[in-house]
């Protein structure tokens, strides 16, 4: 997962069909005994379920690592509607989103003064080469995004910028977001500053020599430098040279690049709803990945939870459609999130619900909603229903995640699952993000939760209203 900034409402509206009228559907009643009882059936079956295992085995076996535009990218398309028909969905079909497409080349770093060191880094995702044979210049080293603004241009200009700011753990994404803007634009601030390029200490807590990508983004007329991420004792071994006091030179190498945008697709699939069948309940996650890695929590786990979750909630038949999206490019650029608000337009007001899995398969903890007040009553039962989980309530002003956050924007009511982000951000992005890092019991659990949440939000009478648009 990653934090975009999220497209403009109005160039969305601009390119859409401006006909669909966002329905307000009256206010939910309390759920009944055999609702409620049907719901649990579904729970008790995901705990005993491997479906969604099984489902990761297969993706991170047959199809490994998946950034949008790479040749895995187009497999994981072929999987996912492979996988949708062989386990009973219906209607399932890709859907094209045109994606970029970036190439990683090689990445090196080393420390030329005053004690010469191999530094273990990774390229940013989405970041330029350095020019031919790399950089080399003295290295000036700031905690923060702001620290740097601080600074005067001739203390950065002609320098490597090193971003030593480490990323907290934590059981939510409070750690993650406060370090993800150094990521996003460290590059491009460092470079109007006259810096020829960027190191930064991993966004990650792994206390190993793993350094973790993830999105940045040049602006778009302005100048571009190479951005890489040092792992967190690769970024200590610095931080140490620099506190010798004497100046410390960095050699940087980076041959990335990027070629033609391409096509690849979000892959839908649907059980139809056994009465109200043109009422939607949206769950995703995103298909492509990173790829350092075989991106089994991010977010392998959340495919595998979202059609092991539909499939067990359609076994009892809900009245409304429970329908899968598995996004394109969520990591380089949320990509297939906008394209499949475009292409389902006229139907959005008909998208009783939107939720997402992309905070891998780890203990959950809190269930958080973005609803309007008129549907709380209702959102509050299906968080009573989890309760018996061990699942809080987070309130209802959730961030629901890149994928389904423009569909909250447009009045489709939310929910989310957060997971325990602490060990999460460990391998996050990182070359350790693989199907052993995956705790089969934990992605039951994600499984059972979810699959009761949606199959009561196909059932629950009247919904939960609509939100208003933002
Ligand atoms: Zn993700």
């Amino acid at each position: 997962m990653l934090s975009p900034p999220r497209p403009l409402l109005a160039s969305l509206l601009a390119v859409c069909c401006a006909t669909a009228v966002l329905a307000a559907p009256a206010p939910a009643a309390d759920l009944t005994p055999g609702l409620l009882s049907r719901a649990k059936t579904v729970r008790d079956r995901a705990l005993l379920d491997d479906t969604g295992y099984e489902c990761l085995r297969s993706l991170t076996t047959e199809v490994g690592p998946r950034l949008a535009g790479s040749p895995g990218d187009a497999r994981a398309v072929a999987w996912g509607v492979a996988q949708l028909e062989h386990l009973g969905f219906r209607n399932v079909h890709p859907e094209p989103v045109r994606v970029p497409h970036w190439i990683r080349g090689e990445a090196r770093a080393e420390i030329t003064a005053p004690w010469p060191q191999a530094l273990v880094v990774t390229a940013l995702g989405g970041t330029v080469a350095t020019p031919a044979g790399g950089v080399e210049a003295e290295v000036v080293a700031v905690g923060t995004l702001d620290e740097l603004a601080k600074l005067p241009d001739d203390r950065i200009a002609g320098r490597i910028v090193f971003f030593t700011h480490r990323m907290q753990r934590t059981h939510d994404l409070s750690g993650y977001r406060e370090a993800v803007p150094i990521r996003s634009r460290g590059p491009s601030e460092a470079a109007k500053r006259g810096a020829v390029a960027v190191v930064m200490r991993t966004v990650g807590t792994s206390p190993e020599r793993f350094p973790h990508t993830g999105s940045t983004r040049d602006e778009a007329n302005g100048p571009r430098i190479a951005g890489l991420a040092l792992s967190n004792p690769d970024a200590d071994l610095l931080e140490r040279e620099i506190a010798s006091g004497r100046p410390v030179k960095l050699r940087v190498v980076n041959t990335s690049s990027w070629a033609d945008s391409t096509l690849s697709a979000n892959v839908v699939g649907e059980f139809p709803g056994a009465r109200r069948s043109h009422e939607i309940v949206l769950l995703g996650a995103h298909l492509d990945s990173w790829d350092l890695a075989t991106g089994a929590q991010d977010d392998g786990a959340g495919v595998a939870i979202v059609i092991a979750a539909a499939r067990l909630a359609a076994q009892m038949k809900p009245a409304r459609t429970l329908r899968v999206v598995l996004y394109a490019n969520e990591e380089n650029g949320t990509s297939g999130s906008r394209a499949y608000v475009r292409r389902h337009w006229d139907e959005l007001a008909h998208h009783v619900l939107a939720m997402e899995s992309d905070l891998g398969a780890y203990r959950v903890l809190g269930f958080g909603t973005r609803v309007p007040v008129a549907g709380l009553d209702a959102a509050r039962e299906v968080q009573r229903a989890l309760e018996p989980m061990g699942i809080a309530y987070d309130g209802n002003a959730t961030n629901a995640g890149s994928d389904v956050d423009t569909l909250g924007s447009l009045g489709v009511p939310l929910m989310s699952l957060q997971t325990d982000a602490e060990p999460y951000f460990d391998l996050h992005h990182g070359p350790n993000d693989t199907f052993d890092q995956v705790d089969p019991t934990l992605l039951r659990q994600n499984v059972a939760a979810y699959a009761m949440i949606v199959y009561l939000a196909a059932e629950i009478e009247g919904g939960f209203g609509r939100l208003p648009l933002r």
